[in-house]
């Protein structure tokens, strides 16, 4: 099985990726709106379709991705069935398999930090993904949304504490950066839920956390009661419009060489290459192209022109792929590297027409 655990720093949550490395169909685990571009990029860098979205539950701190990864890969948007969500395209209540490819999870309800909580355990019991019921050395708050935790003590131990001592926890955030853990681990040292720890324990424990609610709870929670639908379109994360750009998994605007071979009217093209270099260099420069070399790009920022998208090259993308970080930090909003490089361009067979000799 291909797996990832990516994380939403801002919100210290965890987004899971399941995949099946034969059939390329994926699942996602608890995303977040904010990192709907990363989570296509890791989608497309791995060769991956998104067959289901997943929730454990309905968060307070994040907005889901749900709808928008729906919108961007036709994807079947799920949600536990108990957790009263609209725009869900399927529910998946307790006992229920969802199969993706050879990937098989089992839904397992889990209620006590919120009424319609989750888990979802893989079909060979080596993994469970507890969302906030079981978190690393912790637990979920139970003071909102339903919250209860008589529920939750005996979700965890029954629905979760079951499974096999070496089956691996996967909890929807860490807020130490710790990423995973054992039930075999929770149970012998999990100071609220570990097996020495009583209900009654656990109970007075959790009735007095002294946590202010989640910041973003307000707008979280009926956000994701509609599985992430944005209120105002505007604000999803995008792909700019002036052409094929991509974000890509390390974070970089890319566009096409065929692109820009097609579009080379409508954008300036700054090669980034050192002067010396590019006059020693077997590789030509593009007819089109302004010479900017890297090394003086953050003292001349003012001499990029806005009037147009910018398109960055060097030889193999990788320099313009740094060109291109630092133009959007400094505030140019379009501005992509191109994909492959001078090599991807005469690779393509466009030398006899765009290049200078
Ligand atoms: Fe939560």
């Amino acid at each position: 099985m291909i797996f990832r655990q990516l994380l939403d720093a801002a919100t210290s949550t965890y987004t899971y990726l399941l995949a099946d490395p034969e059939r390329r169909v994926a699942i996602l685990i608890d995303t977040v709106f904010e990192q709907h571009l990363r989570d296509l990029a890791i989608l497309r860098e791995l060769g991956l379709s998104l067959a289901f979205t997943l929730e454990t539950h309905v968060h307070a701190d994040h907005v889901t991705g749900a709808w928008l990864l729906r919108e961007a890969t036709g994807c079947v948007v799920t949600a536990p069935a108990r957790a009263s969500v609209t725009g869900a395209d399927r529910l998946l209540a307790h006992g229920e398999t969802l199969s993706c490819g050879a990937v098989e999870l089992e839904t397992r309800e889990t209620p006590g930090h919120t009424e319609g909580c989750v888990t979802y355990v893989l079909a060979d019991r080596s993994m469970a993904f507890t969302g906030d019921a079981l978190l690393i050395r912790g637990a979920g708050r139970t003071d909102f949304q339903g919250g209860d935790p008589v529920r939750l003590f005996r979700s965890v131990r029954e629905q979760i504490f079951t499974l096999p001592g070496d089956c691996a926890v996967y909890p929807g955030h860490d807020y130490e950066g710790r990423t995973m853990t054992t039930v075999a681990e929770e149970r012998a040292h999990n100071p609220r839920l570990g097996d020495r720890v009583r209900e009654q324990d656990f109970v007075g424990y959790m009735a007095n956390p002294g946590l202010p609610h989640p910041k973003r709870m307000a707008d979280a929670v009926p956000a994701n009661l509609a599985s992430g639908r944005p209120k105002d379109a505007a604000a999803a994360p995008r792909t700019p419009a002036w052409g094929p750009v991509i974000r890509t998994f390390a974070g970089v605007w890319e566009v096409p060489a065929e692109w820009v071979f097609t579009h080379r009217g409508e954008v300036h093209v700054i090669d980034v290459r050192e002067r010396e270099e590019v006059k020693a260099s077997p590789l030509p420069v593009l007819r089109e192209s302004i010479v900017l070399p890297l090394s003086e790009l953050r003292a001349r920022i003012d001499d990029v022109p806005r009037d147009r998208p910018i398109v960055l090259l060097c030889p193999a993308g990788a320099r313009s792929a740094i060109a291109a970080t630092i133009l959007e930090k400094a505030g140019v909003e379009r501005v992509a590297s191109m994909r492959g490089g001078i090599l991807e361009w005469l690779a393509l067979g466009f030398t006899a027409v765009e290049i200078n000799a």
